[in-house]
């Protein structure tokens, strides 16, 4: 058991293919990340981002090699435990049917009223939310049309701070936003981030520039691992 986690990740020569005799996506990586550093991760088409991500996340596991969080393999970890220490933002900014409150208490469904109201302002959608019809108890599929990619992703990042997970995932969005939205998308993720660890899978150059460290992976294998400013 992992009941809390400082979110020191390490992937030591993690190799990956996505069937037995499949080809290596993934060739024996090594990436150590140290609690509360911010990663975007960049790179071409088919260079293995997304799988990084979800080995974190644990859609699959290593073939070879090994996936650490506070220096316990994955493998070991329990599911629930798992959950609760790494979050994963998804690129659709994906939204369940219900309510707008049940969308951000999904995963904390014992949340009080103020914590997923904190969580909101913390993001910066209370606002938003208070501006519709029927505010938090608002149906999201009634109203799905309405809520811009923008919204729904600052409720998606609502979520993910009242679930506050140790790391955070994120397949950022390829669909562009407007200008305005893409101010308050870029607030409300530095915000999300605070202290956590973040691995950022980036398709802005805002968001590479406030990370701490970028790695440019092709052909699965990290190609340049610095400073943004370095690269
Ligand atoms: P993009 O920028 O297009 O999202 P990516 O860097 O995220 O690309 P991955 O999705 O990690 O790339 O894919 C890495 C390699 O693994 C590619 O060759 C891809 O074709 C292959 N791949 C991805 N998903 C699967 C899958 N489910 N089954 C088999 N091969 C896959
Ligand atoms: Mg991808």
């Amino acid at each position: 058991r992992l009941p809390s986690a400082r979110g020191d990740l390490e992937f030591a020569q993690a190799t990956f293919r996505y069937s037995e005799d499949g080809p290596e996506v993934l060739h024996a990586l090594d990436l150590r990340i140290p609690a509360g550093q911010t990663v975007a991760v960049v790179g071409r088409t088919g260079a293995g981002k997304s799988t990084l991500a979800k080995l974190l996340a644990r859609f699959y596991d290593v073939s070879d090699g090994s996936v650490s969080l506070d220096g316990v393999d994955l493998r070991d970890l329990s599911v629930a435990d798992h959950h609760r220490h790494v979050a994963m933002v998804t690129q659709e900014a994906f939204l369940f049917s219900g309510t707008i409150r049940g969308n951000i208490a999904l995963g904390r469904p014992e949340a009080t009223e103020s914590e997923i109201i904190a969580a909101a302002r913390a993001v910066g959608c209370h606002e938003l939310i208070m501006d519709l019809p029927e505010g938090y108890d608002t149906d999201v599929n009634k109203r799905g049309g309405r809520l811009s990619a923008g919204q729904r992703q600052l409720i998606s990042f609502a979520r993910a701070f009242l679930a506050d997970p140790a790391v955070l995932i994120l397949d950022e969005a390829t669909s562009s936003l407007d200008l305005p939205s893409e101010a308050l998308v870029q607030q409300g993720l530095e915000r999300l981030l605070g202290n956590r660890t973040a691995l950022i899978i980036a398709h802005r150059l805002s968001t590479v520039a406030i990370a701490d460290r970028v790695l440019v992976i092709d052909d699965g294998r990290v190609v340049e691992d610095g400073a943004p400013a370095d690269l």
